[in-house]
């Protein structure tokens, strides 16, 4: 499968910003062999997304919420996304479950619902400092997939990100990444059954940059990489996502 570069820029770029990051980026891109998604403001989505038409880079958002509409005051719908331009939305980031205090419960209703609007959820898990891997991962991904539908399920774009690995400039070791990755594949093929586990992505995050992308993306688990705060410079993103063979 093609190897997946998501760049998550958090809560930073006005549209302007975002305009100036596009027209660095997309030329810098034009050849490289990756899937490139850019996760970026609710604000800056509509923009990114005219400029990104016929490049082959997704835009997305980060968060959504799990209803159609209603009496959800800031929140924002699928629905709202996917007409601002968005292909694709963050779920589940540990941002979002340890800032913000969402649950597996709450994280798997978006997930349904992302499916049934059409944007491809990118579900994001990972254990905190001292917690078992294993058990976290068979927890988070079991609670936040149980309702999805199996024929649904080739959509799904997994990320593996350690809590601890996350901003800090700690990166798992290629053998923690790998390890993991195999306890999500087999989580996935318990839900899924292994041909379509096969099919979805299983990315990696935490501390990614631009000198250790290209070992952890040389892992045959590894799919590609969810990348914070290195996806903020263009340059260096796009030096992350060319280094994909
Ligand atoms: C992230 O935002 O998902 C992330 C992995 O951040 P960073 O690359 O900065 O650790």
């Amino acid at each position: 499968m093609a190897k997946v570069v998501i760049g998550n820029w958090k809560m930073h770029k006005t549209v302007r910003e975002a305009t100036v990051y596009l027209e660095t980026v997309v030329p810098l891109l034009e050849k490289c062999k990756a899937k490139v998604f850019l996760a970026v403001p609710y604000t800056a989505i509509a923009a990114c997304a005219k400029m990104a038409k016929g490049t082959g880079i997704f835009i997305g958002a980060q968060n959504m919420n799990d209803a159609r509409d209603g009496a959800f005051t800031g929140e924002i719908a699928a629905l709202m996304l996917k007409e601002a331009g968005a292909d694709f939305v963050l779920l589940g980031h540990s941002e979002r479950r340890h800032v913000f205090g969402e649950s597996n419960e709450f994280i798997g209703k978006k997930v349904v619902r992302a499916l049934q609007d059409d944007l491809i959820p990118v579900l994001c898990v990972g254990e905190k400092e001292g917690e078992k891997t294993e058990v976290v991962l068979e927890e988070q991904l079991r609670a936040c997939l149980e309702s999805v539908p199996k024929e649904e399920a080739g959509k799904l774009i997994v990320a593996y990100e350690p809590v601890w690995a996350i901003g800090t400039g700690k990166t798992a070791t290629i053998a923690q990444a790998s390890e993991a990755h195999v306890v999500c594949r087999r989580v996935l093929g318990d839900l899924f059954g292994k041909r379509i586990a096969a099919k979805i992505p299983v990315l990696y995050g935490g501390s990614v940059k631009s000198d250790n992308a290209k070992k952890l993306m040389a892992e045959e688990e590894i799919d590609g990489v969810l990348v914070g705060g290195a996806s903020l410079d263009p340059n260096t993103f796009a030096t992350i996502a060319a280094g994909v063979k």
